[in-house]
């Protein structure tokens, strides 16, 4: 047969993206995130291709397998490159106005977060900027924000609402979430977060706050679709366990699946009330107990760690990742992108974990791609290179996986493909004036 006819013979795909060092693709694990060692099998395929057509993955093995099979109208070289799935940031405070370098300054100077919380600044400031802040401003905020995660190879971002604390602010962040899903090619999962912190005015009150909240703001919420999960911030200073538990329970009779904010500057039990009511996920656990992490473990709730926000906190106590993973919970790492924590770059989450809580480079990235999926219950769709799956694929300047967990600093992203389609192609730009030859 001559070339020509072997060429037609082949079947056609859009884009296939051949040679990769490494092409992990984290296999076989839709159905059930990864716990305890199976967490460091990414199963990857060296020399490896993809092939992609409208949007999904068709064929995922060898360079030579797959071109022998597919013509690529395109075709993508990742010779020398690591191929992972698009990650996704389960954890993220997407949608807010202003900044607080300000106090950041001040917690660099000694001031603690809650000694900030209590003066009226934190979340109650960028909640009352918020407030002020237009629907369309706050959308093109967002724009701007999963621009950058996209950059940094981020394809799905959760987003929490959170700094309305009223009814009808909390209705705008959700309105914002869902113009930016339909507006940007990164998806965003809305979940609503009414019981994040308590307003001023509610201060010796907090249980008519949450009244509200229950009767009448996840009514709305649920009645317009604007979101599919609810969050509570349980911690001191902000909600107890009774009022965790009652807003969680409203959720969930409304559809919206229960996530928590648990046991992040204090032991609350937060672990035990997700393990309790079955949670989606239960996120932060800097302080949760060895009790709490064995019931999530066998309730099979997804442990969401963020590394960053203990960073930008500049606290010393880490989730104890190792002992979550050694009980059998599965864990997932986000950034925890917010006003506080101004983190948009899930590689550098990955270093995080591996630095300050001993997570393996292989166990950082199942956090950040399948485990993450489960966490925003997209795994059928998301988090693994596998034929049928949506092509949200980021290709990186690193000759192997390890090189996420050990790089810092640096953007290793090179290419980006969002729904079988380039997106990112940092090759193409122009080179640094600095470096273009002089005559
Ligand atoms: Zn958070």
């Amino acid at each position: 047969m001559s070339k020509a006819s072997r060429a037609r013979a082949r079947e056609s795909a859009d884009i296939l993206i051949v040679n990769a060092e490494e092409l992990v693709t984290l296999a076989g694990s839709s159905q059930k995130p990864r716990t305890g060692k199976q967490m460091n099998e990414l199963e990857i395929v060296n020399d490896g291709a993809l092939a992609i057509r409208e949007g999904r993955i068709v064929a995922v093995g060898k360079t030579r397998e797959i071109t022998k099979t597919f013509r690529g109208e395109y075709v993508v070289s990742a010779k020398g490159k690591t191929v992972l799935p698009g990650f996704v940031d389960p954890h993220t405070h997407l949608i807010f106005a202003g900044s607080r370098e300000d106090e950041f300054q001040m917690r660099v100077e000694g001031a603690s977060y809650m000694e900030i919380l209590n003066s009226g600044g934190g979340v109650l400031k960028t909640a009352r900027e918020t407030g002020r802040t237009r629907v369309e401003k706050l959308v093109e905020l967002g724009l701007e924000r999963l621009d950058a995660m996209l950059a940094h190879g981020t394809t799905t971002v959760e987003a929490k609402s959170g700094y309305g604390l009223t009814t009808e602010d909390e209705l705008k962040i959700l309105e914002a979430s869902k113009r930016l899903n339909q507006l940007h090619c990164v998806n965003v999962v809305p979940t609503f977060l009414g019981a994040h912190v308590v307003p001023v005015e509610f201060r010796n009150n907090m249980d008519e706050y949450i009244d509200t909240v229950v009767e009448e703001t996840i009514t709305r919420v649920a009645r317009l679709g604007l979101a599919e999960f609810c969050d509570v911030f349980c911690e001191r200073g902000t909600f107890n366990v009774e009022q965790t538990k009652r807003v969680l329970a409203a959720g969930k009779k409304h559809g919206l699946k229960p996530k928590i904010h648990a046991d992040q500057l204090s032991m609350l039990g937060g672990a035990e009330i997700a393990a309790g009511i079955g949670a989606v996920s239960a996120e932060h656990l800097n302080f949760s107990s060895p009790e709490g992490i064995r019931a999530m473990a066998e309730k099979g709730v997804i442990a969401v760690l963020l590394p960053a926000a203990t960073f930008s906190l500049m606290m010393n106590r880490y989730p104890d990742a190792r002992f979550i993973i050694d009980c059998g919970a599965p864990v997932a790492l986000g950034t925890d992108f917010n006003a506080n924590c101004w983190v948009q770059n899930q590689q550098l989450v990955v270093a995080m974990a591996c630095h300050f809580m001993r997570m393996t480079p292989a166990e950082a990235v199942t956090a950040a791609t399948i485990n993450a999926a489960h966490a925003v219950c997209r795994a059928d769709d998301l988090g693994s290179l596998e034929v049928g799956k949506r092509a949200d694929v980021a290709i990186f300047n690193a000759p192997n996986h390890k090189f996420l967990g050990y790089s810092t600093g640096v953007n290793l992203v090179e290419k980006m493909l969002k729904n079988g389609r380039l997106v990112i192609d940092r090759e193409k730009q122009d080179e640094p004036v600095f470096l273009s030859k002089t005559e």
